[in-house]
């Protein structure tokens, strides 16, 4: 309240749209879910195109918050970014995926390759190479079934970035570079990085078939991962026609609706016996 002489106080009400009133009220709810255990890894299988193997699984996170109901990562991974809940959120997700890992194999399934999105924030934070090693080390994951996706961001700090993908590929966990295409990769770096995959971003599968013009992209953005000696993956593969082109001009591997939503644990576990059977 603002004192304007005499006993006339005009109060400012804080200006709480309802844009930053949810915003509030979601990281507050974000903090309560992961002190609670609440948030939840859902994972999407991901095929050898030629052969329709199951080459694994991307893991991705799910919150039903027992009040404000099931909130879609689009809107609480960016919140999780600004308020640096993401770095605690993110060294849970790799914690549970390792879990997950362990309890397949006990259970027969797998090893199931486990792919897990890993923000630049986090990748940045000082201690993540040597928690990455405790985890693996704890839960007994060989570090050949983790893989770490992170975006084109990565090349915004080229120089301390090359340091930590190179100590990554020492350990032995696999790298893709996730949503290609989608921002402003300089292809010249692109060729130094000691990265594995390139992920093809949905955005350019969708239109392969209807705009020729994308067609062509997706064609020229295999051939030049395969000729830096990358392998590509697509996401976001909702139809047949889709599947056989990627597949026809040498994608490797592909995830989407196509071939499955992704799953709880126990359906992987379902779906990776399904494919043992046909
Ligand atoms: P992303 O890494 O690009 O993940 C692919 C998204 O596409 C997922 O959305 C997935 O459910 C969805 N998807 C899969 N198949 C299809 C399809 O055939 N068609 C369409 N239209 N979509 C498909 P989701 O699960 O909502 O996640 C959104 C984004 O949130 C992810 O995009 C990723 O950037 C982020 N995210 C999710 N989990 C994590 C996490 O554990 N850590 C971090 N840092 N980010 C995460
Ligand atoms: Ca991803
Ligand atoms: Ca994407
Ligand atoms: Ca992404």
């Amino acid at each position: 309240a603002k004192d304007l002489g005499g006993n006339r106080f005009q109060f400012y009400t804080p200006m709480l749209d309802g844009v930053a009133f949810r915003k509030i009220q979601l990281e507050t709810a974000l903090r309560r879910a992961l002190a609670k255990e609440q948030l939840l890894l859902h994972y999407q299988p991901q095929l050898d195109l030629e052969n329709g193997r199951m080459r694994g699984v991307e893991a991705l996170l799910r919150w039903n918050d027992p009040e404000l109901g099931i909130i879609p990562p689009c809107e609480f991974i960016p919140l999780a970014e600004e308020t640096g809940l993401i770095l605690p959120l993110g060294k849970w997700v790799i914690k549970e995926a390792c879990r997950q890992h362990i309890e397949w194999l006990k259970a027969g399934i797998g090893p199931v390759k486990i792919a897990v999105n890993v923000s630049v924030r986090q990748i940045e934070e000082e201690d993540f190479i040597q928690y990455l090693k405790q985890v693996l080390t704890d839960t007994g994951v060989s570090p050949s079934y983790l893989e770490i996706e992170i975006t084109e961001s990565i090349m915004q700090n080229i120089d301390q970035s090359m340091v930590i993908l190179h100590e990554l590929k020492a350990i032995g966990v696999e790298l893709s570079i996730d949503d290609f295409g989608k921002g402003y990769s300089s292809l010249s770096y692109l060729k130094h990085l000691p990265i594995h995959h390139l992920k093809i971003d949905k955005s350019f599968v969708e239109d392969i078939i209807a705009h020729p013009t994308q067609g062509s992209i997706v064609k020229a953005i295999i051939a030049m991962g395969h000729s830096l000696g990358f392998s590509v993956i697509a996401e976001g593969i909702e139809e047949e026609d889709q599947f056989k082109f990627l597949a026809e001009h040498g994608c490797e591997m592909g995830q989407g609706y196509y071939f499955s939503q992704p799953l709880p644990p126990e359906g992987i576990q379902a779906f990776y016996m399904k494919m043992l059977n046909v």
